[in-house]
């Protein structure tokens, strides 16, 4: 267990500053242009493979760190850059994180290496969670896994939606019910490997920001996967699916206990890939956050209006006080969060969540408020900020939105069955 402290160590200095020398130098410079393009900037993820940014050994390394803080400063920093690109080099950890959180051992030798590629033709990995009538709601999912034991294959039909990378992807990691009687417990989640049969790309969707990085839906009809795709394996599948059905019985009730309802509640292996990831998404935003008040802060110290810098105006500097104030604030709510995930604590009111409600939020508010104190310039796109404020309205609706963090805090706090 790592003892909670804000004096970053050596290691996490010159994580920081490495990451922000390749944000400032490569990721920053490109923004406008790959943001314009909507395309994924495949130069760039070949880069940050270059440098051993995009890669397993990378993420691993920040996994290892006991106080669990490097994984939110390197994503601050790359974000900071900027958003879109910084999504296509990390959106892969999504469903590598879902491998490693599900998977065995066995599986995440054979397949995580397949969700980078090398530096030579990196590729990417999507985690397909969401359906057009299963956002919030995880366990609703109607995407369904059936085994085919005599050829001891999984079967899968359904239909994804916004998933990152999707179509695009080495690997697809697919959540999907195998008995929809059990709600959220009978869902498991799926690879599948590299040019399988029946998995048809959507086309990518035309977004307010994040531009740069791909999302589509995801059809797949009848795709045929080994068994041994199925994360975790059959036999735990098995014994959970034993446990889920006992715990059923016992209920009489059924399947509001089963754990139909909405996003707290709904299908164990998106959620256990949620929590594992909610305060580093909580520390991308803060990087769009942080960008967006520096570039206002040297602004409104430039900027001359009424004889002085409009950073002498006091409503100006008490509106750059905030910004600094909150994004602070954040941080320090991403940081506890990222330590309480390492070092297994119990998220008793829903810190996980909390960070990542404080994170978006502020990441909006923030930006708006970069766009106004820059006036005419912050609407135009001879300034970053127009880039940002589009950015940042994602981090209040993907990996839950605000309200859904809000219900996770609101039951753990009150104990109350919210929905
Ligand atoms: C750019 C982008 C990338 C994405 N990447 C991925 C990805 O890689 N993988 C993946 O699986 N998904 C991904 N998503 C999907 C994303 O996680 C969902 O869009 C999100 O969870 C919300 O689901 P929804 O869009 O269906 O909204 P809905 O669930 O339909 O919500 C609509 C509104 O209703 C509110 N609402 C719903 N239920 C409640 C409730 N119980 N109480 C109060 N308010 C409620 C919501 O907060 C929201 O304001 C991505 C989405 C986008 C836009």
């Amino acid at each position: 267990m790592a003892e909670f402290s804000l004096d970053l160590t050596d290691g996490q200095r010159e994580l920081r500053d490495w990451v922000h020398g390749f944000a400032a130098g490569a990721v920053r410079p490109a923004g406008a242009e790959w943001d314009a393009r909507e395309e994924t900037p495949w130069p760039l993820i070949q880069e940050a493979a270059k440098i051993g940014l995009y890669g397993f050994e990378f993420l691993a390394t920040c996994w290892a760190d006991p106080s669990g803080l490097s994984l939110p400063i390197a994503s601050e920093e790359l974000f900071w850059g900027d958003a879109g690109i910084a999504m296509s080099i990390l959106g892969t950890g999504l469903a590598v994180a879902a491998i490693y959180g599900s998977g065995t051992p066995e599986q995440l030798l054979e397949w995580v290496p397949l969700c980078f590629g090398d530096v030579d033709e990196p590729t990417v990995a999507a985690f397909c969670s969401t359906e057009p009538g299963a956002g919030s709601d995880v366990a609703a999912i109607s995407t369904r896994a059936r085994y085919d034991e005599a050829r001891d294959e999984w079967v899968l039909s359904g239909q994804k939606a916004f998933a990152t990378n999707g179509g695009i992807a080495a690997v697809h990691v697919v959540t999907a019910s195998v008995d929809p009687a059990l709600g959220a417990r009978g869902q498991a989640a799926f690879v599948v490997p590299p040019g399988t049969p029946g998995l048809v790309a959507g086309p990518k969707l035309r977004k307010l920001g994040l531009r740069a990085s791909h999302t589509a839906d995801v059809f797949l009809d009848e795709v045929r996967v080994p068994g041994r795709c199925l994360l975790g394996g059959r036999e735990a599948l098995q014994e959970r699916l034993a446990r889920a059905r006992a715990a059923l019985a016992q209920a009489g009730s059924g399947l509001a206990q089963a754990g139909s309802g909405a996003g707290a509640t709904g299908g164990q292996a998106a959620l256990r890939t949620f929590e594992l990831t909610r305060p580093t998404v909580g520390a991308q935003a803060l990087g769009i956050a942080r960008a967006a008040y520096e570039y206002a802060l040297a602004y409104a110290k430039e900027r001359v209006q009424f004889g002085k810098p409009i950073v002498e105006h006091q409503a100006v500097a008490f509106a750059l006080a905030d910004m600094c104030t909150e994004i602070d604030a954040a941080r320090l709510l991403v940081w506890r969060a990222a330590w309480m995930g390492r070092n297994n604590r119990t998220f008793a009111a829903g810190e996980g969540s909390m960070s990542k409600l404080k994170a978006g939020e502020v990441a909006v508010a923030v930006t708006e408020k970069a766009v106004q104190l820059l006036g005419g310039a912050g609407y135009v796109r001879d300034h970053p900020v127009e880039r940002w404020y589009r950015d940042a309205k994602i981090y209040t609706i993907f990996e839950g939105t605000s309200e859904i963090q809000r219900l996770v805090v609101a039951r753990a706090i009150s104990g109350a069955r919210l929905r």
